[in-house]
């Protein structure tokens, strides 16, 4: 474990998040906004997780903020998980996700025996939905939890509304679109566009019923997002769950607060070579694609989307979850795909250091998951994106940035892949992926104006994280109400 810094604190946070890469990054910023406001913050997590952040908690501890990384053993033998498997992108297969849902439920004695004896008690614990456990330690300890979603308003909302009327029920398949009922817009989903933890036949039933349970209970949510992107939707989450909703992004551009920290941890991968590649590269002129930590595609997939690459005739960088780099594609690769593109391709096998790419002045596009993290870093960049959900959040986040931000073009998925499964053959096409990549970096009229859109949002993402601004303001707040409520 290691000790805060020096800064003079005001309350302590906790902040607990889920062990999956685009839960973990978030919270890890969320950490560093409060420290670097004189709030005393520790991070609770697990060995290999907290190996991914050290570097960026202590260049945040070496200038001053007082955060600390607190590591707490996760019982991957006790849960059946294999030895190591402590994030859900390191899970082998689908079948072990109960087994580590299981094995985060079992470090609630420790962390509880943990805050028990802290010489500054906390004041709230911000802990991820994932994690419904972490509200009976806060109730026990006296303290507000605040939950982390790690989704934007719009979707929270939307899930809310149609779980709570129960429109689902009215539709004959699950493929069959309804409106959404309840909000200002109107946004059509099918059932099996919803996040799987509404999906009641679901295994994991048990472990969503105690997560709406503790949301029920919690002291309010805490978003990643910021109030110009959510449209109204912010007061509108706010007013149907009855709490207060802070919404305090994008929380990435937290890096930004500490001198000579351009990078995250995770950024690390290949920055380098990236860089220097897009350095080289037309203003504009390249596509990022990215489908974030835990997709799986099948090789049918792969080639579909390279071949659309190849053939739409931009320049790309191509990012492959190591997961899917089988010795079959790595064949395919080397065999003949990489010769073709050469000088116009960039294929990154593993981690890329994307928050960096995305802000370089080459990029022009971002072909992307609509994982929540991921989109709103596209937002953040000012790039318009084509979008491919797969699972979760995403076909509604892809909503989001296609219908009401109206910064991307949807390449025309219409029902889920099962995360940690590949699908069999390939549901887009290689025609499929090369037209969104022509009209979306086309620069005619349409995509000028998409374009412009892009722009404007980002202007206003950096407009709500600067003092006076939004996001700054609600972080004010919550670390008032929160350290009130303590003292
Ligand atoms: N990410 C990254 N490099 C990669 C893949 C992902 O830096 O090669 C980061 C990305 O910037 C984002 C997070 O991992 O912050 C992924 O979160 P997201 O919500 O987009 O998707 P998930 O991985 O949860 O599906």
């Amino acid at each position: 474990m290691n000790s805060p810094g020096k800064g003079k604190a005001t309350g302590h946070f906790v902040l607990i998040p889920l062990m999956a890469q685009g839960h973990m990054i978030p919270m890890v910023d969320i950490a560093r906004l409060l420290a670097a406001r004189g709030v005393l913050t520790s991070l609770i997590t697990t060995p290999l997780n907290a190996a991914r952040f050290t570097r960026s908690v202590e260049e945040a501890q070496a200038s001053g903020l007082p955060i600390r990384l607190v590591e707490l053993p996760f019982p991957c033998r006790e849960a059946g998980l294999p030895e190591g498997c402590e994030s859900l992108d390191t899970l082998p297969s689908k079948e072990l996700i109960i087994n580590f849902f299981k094995a985060t439920a079992m470090l609630r004695p420790t962390v509880d025996e943990y805050l028990s004896n802290l010489e500054i008690p906390a004041s709230c614990i911000i802990s991820d939905m994932g994690l419904p456990w972490t509200g009976s330690t806060a109730k026990k300890l006296g303290i507000p939890r605040l939950i982390f979603h790690g989704t934007c308003c719009f979707s929270l909302l939307c899930v809310l509304m149609v779980r709570k009327s129960e429109v689902y029920e009215s539709v004959a398949t699950d493929h069959e679109p309804f409106a959404v009922p309840g909000i200002p817009h109107r946004i059509e989903v099918t059932r099996v566009q919803l996040p799987s933890n509404f999906a009641m036949k679901s295994s994991m039933k048990g472990l969503s019923d105690e997560i709406l349970e503790s949301e029920a209970a919690a002291s309010g949510v805490v978003v990643n997002s910021f109030n110009d992107l959510e449209r109204g939707y912010t007061e509108l989450y706010e007013d149907a769950i009855g709490k207060k909703v802070w919404t305090i992004g994008p929380t990435f551009q937290s890096n930004k607060s500490v001198p000579h920290s351009r990078k995250r941890e995770q950024d690390l991968g290949d920055e380098d070579l990236c860089l220097g590649w897009l350095d080289e590269r037309a203003p504009r002129s390249v596509v990022y694609v990215s489908f974030g930590s835990l997709a799986r595609f099948s090789f049918e997939q792969l080639v579909g989307i390279g071949l659309g690459l190849e053939a739409s005739n931009y320049p790309f960088i191509w990012v492959i979850r190591a997961a899917n780099v089988t010795a079959q594609m790595e064949e395919w690769l080397t065999g003949g795909f990489e010769e073709r593109t050469k000088g116009r391709s960039l294929i990154i096998r593993g981690w890329a250091p994307q928050v960096l790419i995305l802000s370089h002045p080459s990029i022009g596009g971002f072909m992307t998951h609509c994982g929540w993290n991921s989109t709103l870093e596209g937002i953040n960049a000012g790039i318009p994106m084509i979008t491919w959900p797969m699972f979760a959040d995403q076909f509604l986040n892809e909503k989001l940035v296609v219908e009401m931000a109206q910064v991307g073009v949807g390449v025309g998925v219409k029902s889920p892949s099962v995360w940690q499964d590949e699908k069999p053959g390939a549901s887009v096409t290689k025609e499929e992926v090369q037209s969104a990549v022509e009209r979306l970096m086309d620069q005619g009229e349409e995509g000028e104006a998409r374009r412009n859109r892009a722009r404007d949002l980002r202007e206003r993402a950096k407009s709500a994280m600067e003092k006076g601004g939004s996001s700054y303001t609600n972080l004010t707040l919550l670390i008032e109400e929160m350290t009130n409520y303590s003292s």
